[in-house]
């Protein structure tokens, strides 16, 4: 454990603790910290539960840089047998707190001797070493970041990095974080000077969450990138300001592996995750989230101290509701995620290479366009349904068809086309199965025009995957999106809303469409209690979505996109409502609109849309640790 704490008169004192498994380990321990360590004095200490587990506290000298010879090797060797659950946590602060009024009364004699403690990690594995080596001084990681202002050329890295430039924050000061401690401390500042905070990664999000000028500080946590095998776990280790890109890059070139992660590589792991996270190899693979293993958390405890947890899928973990809600509730619920660990469910071992699924040999793309022109209402509803009955057909974990990803995209007759992209890992397979999966398409319609087909790299094609659909002007777009899973193809009533909304006259909406995603295989496997993910049953995610560039166009866009949406479902309130054809909403695609009585009239709360049964266990979750509310936003779990 690692501390820093003050006395009532200011002074900081910092040191570690530690456990022994036995008496003889922490004698030789302490033997040759006396002998090595000389400027350190050590403070055994019993546990009164575990009595016979003294453990230590180094304290001078480590200001003073008397620990600097003791290079990371020796500190691992060391601290390698000391390690308990962090469940012991509350004990051991229990200990620390009357070895700290010890140590405070002899570093300043006469000061009060119930020191405050501003923060604390159980050191769990080899990752904190680089958080020791910060503490020790002998890091280039200094224990807390920059605070930025505007006059920084950093603050407007951080404020405009937001994908939807709909919305605009406009905070006190910004910070890039590059170590949990760092994360920590700022999280720790905001609170005690209460001023609303929130985080980001990769700054995707598509509502406010983040760019909201309520929030009056940003802490960004890209600067923390590393990936790499943690033995101790046996998990895979992304830090939470990797992308989606860096992170596809490492596993693939580490050790040949793959998560099922989304398809922009921009995307920040740390808000991706925690919304379940589904992607390209999903049909295959499953939803990221089901690879989560476990996750490093800084949380903020009801006296508004800002601590870490690690949180981990063992069912003896107590803090295991804390993983499960990283599994599907979305970012900036709970805390900040700094770190996370993913090795799939049924893998052990300490082979890297086996704990995910294997990165596709190569991909091949395909892309084809229909002329908006060559389609009339009879034909465009045709097209529609057909590729409905094949999303029913060939959705089931087994189908052959699992390695084929599409994407159908039904532009407004405003742009003049109508495309159809697939992402096939069948290798020499996959032109075949793009011919089948037209030929299913097109029954009793014009052929598409413009047929291309690519075949590359996994790695070639996940860094950039898909060029043109994710293209965007100089400056970028604003934006709406509204999501539904589905797990019935649409009607042909809905199939009319449809054509009447990319064809009517009456808006002017250019950027207008509905796009259909291929969804369910593997995803379907997984109990919809198991994670946070309760969709487990869907075989399409299909969103409409609208962009402009010129603010004035807003209203206008808007008004289609949400009469489209409250058209398409209107026979269940204007909303996916889960039941027979629907399976609600995708939190990682969220829309604000749901929680507004106008917009969705439906009588059926935002949450059952996006959690269904799982609320309530969210709201539980909420309430142990989040008890303040620090992290919220606009559709954020509400304690209960
Ligand atoms: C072009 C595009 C393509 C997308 N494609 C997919 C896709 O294929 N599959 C999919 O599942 N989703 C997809 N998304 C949605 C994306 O996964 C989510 O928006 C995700 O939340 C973005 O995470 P971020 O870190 O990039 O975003 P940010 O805007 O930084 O954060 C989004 C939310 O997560 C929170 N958050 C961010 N970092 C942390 C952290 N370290 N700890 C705790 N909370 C955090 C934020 O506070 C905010 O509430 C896409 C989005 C875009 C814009």
């Amino acid at each position: 454990m690692f501390i820093v704490a003050e006395s009532a008169e200011g002074n900081v004192w910092r040191g570690i603790a530690g456990f022994f498994a036995t008496e003889d380990a922490a004698r030789r321990f302490h033997e040759s910290v006396a002998e090595k360590w000389k400027d350190l004095q050590v403070f055994p200490v019993t546990d009164p539960h575990a009595s016979s587990y003294p453990f230590f506290l180094t304290t001078e000298g480590l200001e003073a840089g008397g620990v600097r010879p003791i290079g990371e090797a020796e500190l691992k060797q060391r601290l390698e047998e000391a390690g308990r659950s962090a469940a012991d946590e509350d004990t051991i602060l229990f200990n620390v707190h009357s070895v700290l009024a010890d140590c405070i009364n002899q570093r300043f004699p006469g000061e009060s001797v119930l020191p405050k403690i501003h923060h604390y990690h159980v050191m769990v594995n080899q990752h904190d070493f680089e958080d020791i080596r910060a503490f020790l001084g002998i890091s280039d990681k200094p224990l807390e970041s920059d605070r930025i202002g505007p006059d920084d050329p950093r603050y407007l890295t951080v404020v405009e990095k937001r994908f939807n430039k709909r919305f605009r924050a406009n905070p006190d000061y910004v910070r890039l974080a590059s170590s949990t401690d760092q994360v920590v401390a700022a999280v720790g500042e905001a609170v005690r000077e209460g001023r609303r905070l929130v985080v980001t990664s990769g700054g995707h999000c598509l509502e406010n969450f983040t760019s909201d000028p309520e929030v009056r500080v940003i802490l960004d946590v890209s600067p923390m990138k590393r990936i790499d095998f943690d033995a101790e776990r046996g998990a895979i280790a992304v830090e939470a300001g990797a992308t989606v890109g860096e992170t596809f890059r490492a596993l693939s070139e580490s050790w040949g592996t793959v998560l099922p992660l989304g398809e922009h590589p921009d995307i920040g792991m740390g808000g991706h995750v925690a919304g379940g996270a589904f992607g390209f190899l999903c049909r295959q693979h499953g939803l990221a989230a089901d690879y989560l293993h476990a996750v490093e958390v800084v949380a903020v405890d009801e006296a508004g101290q800002a601590r870490r947890v690690v949180a981990t899928r063992e069912p003896s973990d107590p803090c295991r509701g804390l993983w499960w809600a990283h599994t599907g509730a979305g970012g900036g619920n709970f805390g900040v995620v700094t770190r996370l660990w993913f090795r799939s469910p049924d893998a052990s071992g300490d082979v890297p290479a086996t704990l995910l699924p294997r990165a596709p040999e190569s991909i091949t793309t395909f892309k084809a366009e229909w002329s908006w022109s060559d389609l009339d209402r009879e034909s465009f509803l045709r097209l529609v349904r057909n590729h409905g009955i094949w999303c029913e057909r060939n959705s089931g974990a087994d189908s052959p068809n699992a390695s084929l990803w599409t994407l159908l995209q039904l532009h407004r007759e405003q742009l003049g086309m109508i495309i159809v992209r697939g992402v096939s890992t069948a290798g020499d397979g996959a032109p075949r199965q793009f011919d089948d999966h037209l030929a299913a398409l097109t029954e009793g319609i014009v052929a598409p025009k413009n047929r291309e087909v690519a075949r590359m790299s996994w790695l070639e094609f996940a860094l950039n995957p898909l060029p043109d659909l994710f293209a965007g002007p100089p400056g970028g777009v604003s934006m709406k999106a509204k999501d539904a899973l589905l797990r019935k193809r649409f009607t042909d009533d809905q199939i009319g809303v449809v054509y009447d909304y990319l064809t009517r006259t009456d808006h002017d909406a250019m950027g207008g469409m509905l796009g259909l995603a291929t969804y369910g295989g593997r995803i379907n496997v997984v109990p919809p209690d198991a994670t946070a993910s309760a969709q487990r049953s869907s075989i399409l995610d299909i969103a409409c979505t609208t962009g402009w560039l010129d603010p004035r166009d807003e209203a206008k866009n808007l008004a289609w996109v949400r009469a489209f949406y409250r058209d398409l479902f209107a026979e269940t309130g204007g909303v996916p409502v889960p039941g027979e054809r629907y399976d609600g909403a995708f939190i990682n695609h969220p829309d604000a609109d749901l929680a507004d009585p106008a917009l969705n009239p439906s009588g059926v709360p935002w949450h059952t849309l996006y959690y269904q049964a799982g609320y309530p266990r969210l709201q539980r979750i909420k309430a142990r640790w989040d008890p303040r509310n620090v992290f919220r936003h606009a559709l954020s779990i509400q304690a209960g």
